[in-house]
């Protein structure tokens, strides 16, 4: 295990994000990665990419695969990730230490035993926690136990102590451990839950800084506890604000409701979710960005709130569609590429068409209209055989169009929607979409010469 951190000495930070691959992760799982990712990036530091399977029932290799599809769509690539699930002879070895120490003791109570006393204690009026029966048993007591077939659970013995740290977001914080159960580490079966494998990690790699969601600050006394009972010292803490979705409700990772695999399938930018995921709830404005450096510029863990932050739909989309129509070419380049929009014409025809778009996606659309084939619209022969006499000879610009419009209008005596509409049909095939000053020059007159023959 390394040495506890030296404070005082600059140490580039350390973080990690640790979900546990029993689900994809959703909007507020990406508040956690995207915030820890900033705080690393904004530092030179190393983020960690740790799967929490301790679970092996629920943990599965398609979510864990999933996860990091996930993380690389929002634009997080870890420096180093490795699974719970290929370190328990480290966990075997703390536990061995916490055992000698004294601060891990074997309990026999079933889930009916503890109930029962938890509900006499909250009829005297006690608080509801563990009396650590457990730890008066007596060797042949134990045995009598274990005769009977009973395999322990184990408790660590928390210091009735008042726990204090400093928090990255919510400031000076305590928790009282005396008011606390004795926390489980390990199962009868001998599983361990997420506690204890946490702790281990942390220090194994170094962590400095844990930040996560709030609902962590009473873990997060215990495990400090834990650090110190491990002869480490405990990291620095940050505990966020969590997302409520429209209903009111935390979200979920078994529900799938808002998961980042369903947000990108519905066409939403990326720098969209991350700029939501890293700005809601904050003191910072939800705003379009253009990169997720230019983001992590305006991420600010002290600007979070400490009441909950709540999602909203439309939001979000509403964002997406900014941050589209302010996409510079170079930054979709690549997704053009893939749509196979090349050529000299791709740069002019992004800027031309980004603002009508609601789903990147879409551009396709707009590329078939510009160079490729469209389904004819039939105008009258009095117009068309005016409209194709003003058309001026190439070579074209954007100033085309009003010489071609201002020639048609004094040819045809029409004028606004009459002299417009007919062309942007004839031409598009839609009723509305992106200037025709700029549309013009990309579709070319040959093209537009046989539009309006229909
Ligand atoms: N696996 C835990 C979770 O997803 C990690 C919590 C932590 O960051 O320590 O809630």
């Amino acid at each position: 295990m390394i040495e506890a951190l030296k404070y005082g000495d600059f140490v580039a930070p350390v973080v990690r994000f640790a979900p546990s691959p029993t689900g994809r992760i959703h909007i507020g799982n990406a508040r956690t990665a995207v915030l820890n990712y900033f705080f690393a990036q904004k530092q030179g530091g190393t983020f960690i990419l740790r799967f929490d399977d301790t679970d092996i029932e629920r943990s599965t290799e398609e979510f864990a695969a999933g996860i990091e599809v996930d993380l690389a769509w929002l634009g997080i690539t870890p420096d180093r990730k490795f699974r719970q699930s290929e370190r328990f002879a480290l966990y075997d070895a703390a536990t061995e230490k916490l055992k000698q120490a004294g601060r891990l003791y074997p309990c026999y109570e079933t889930q009916e035993e503890l109930e029962r006393r938890r509900r006499l204690q909250i009829a005297r009026g006690a608080p509801p926690i563990y009396d650590r029966a457990a730890l008066n048993l007596s060797p042949s007591e134990r045995a009598a136990l274990e005769a009977e077939g009973r395999r322990p659970h184990w408790r660590f013995k928390l210091e009735p102590e008042t726990v204090r740290w400093r928090d990255l977001v919510r400031g000076e914080s305590h928790i009282d451990c005396a008011s606390l159960s004795d926390p489980v580490l390990i199962r009868e079966d001998g599983s361990y839950l997420y506690t204890l494998p946490s702790v281990v990690d942390d220090l194994e790699s170094g962590v400095t800084h844990i930040i996560r969601g709030e609902d962590h600050v009473t873990n997060t006394a215990v495990q400090i506890q834990l650090f110190e009972a491990l002869g480490g010292r405990a990291p620095q803490f940050g505990h966020h604000n969590l997302l409520i979705g429209a209903d009111g409700q935390g979200l979920s990772k078994r529900t799938g409701a808002l998961s980042i695999a369903g947000l990108r399938e519905s066409g939403v930018e990326t720098l969209a979710v991350a700029a939501m995921a890293a700005l809601i709830g904050s003191s910072v404005a939800v705003q379009p960005v253009h990169s997720l450096q230019e983001l992590a510029g305006l991420f600010d863990l002290s600007a979070i709130s400490h009441s909950s932050a709540r999602f909203d739909d439309e939001e979000l989309k509403t964002l997406s569609h900014r941050v589209l129509h302010g996409l510079s070419y170079e930054a979709v380049r690549q997704r053009l590429e893939a749509l196979d929009i090349v050529g000299h014409k791709a740069e002019r025809f992004w800027l031309a068409a980004r603002g009508n778009l609601e789903k990147f996606a879409d551009i396709s659309d707009w590329w078939t209209v510009v160079a490729g084939e469209i389904a004819p619209h039939a105008l009258e022969a009095d117009f068309v055989a005016a409209a194709t006499q003003s058309l001026p000879p190439e070579p074209w610009d954007e100033t085309t169009w009003g010489i071609w419009t201002g020639a048609l209008k004094q040819a045809t005596g029409k004028k606004g929607r009459d002299l417009f509409h007919p062309l942007r049909l004839a031409l598009t095939g839609r009723e509305s979409g992106p200037e025709l000053a700029k549309l013009l020059p990309l579709i070319g007159r040959s093209k537009v010469l046989a539009r309006l023959q229909g």
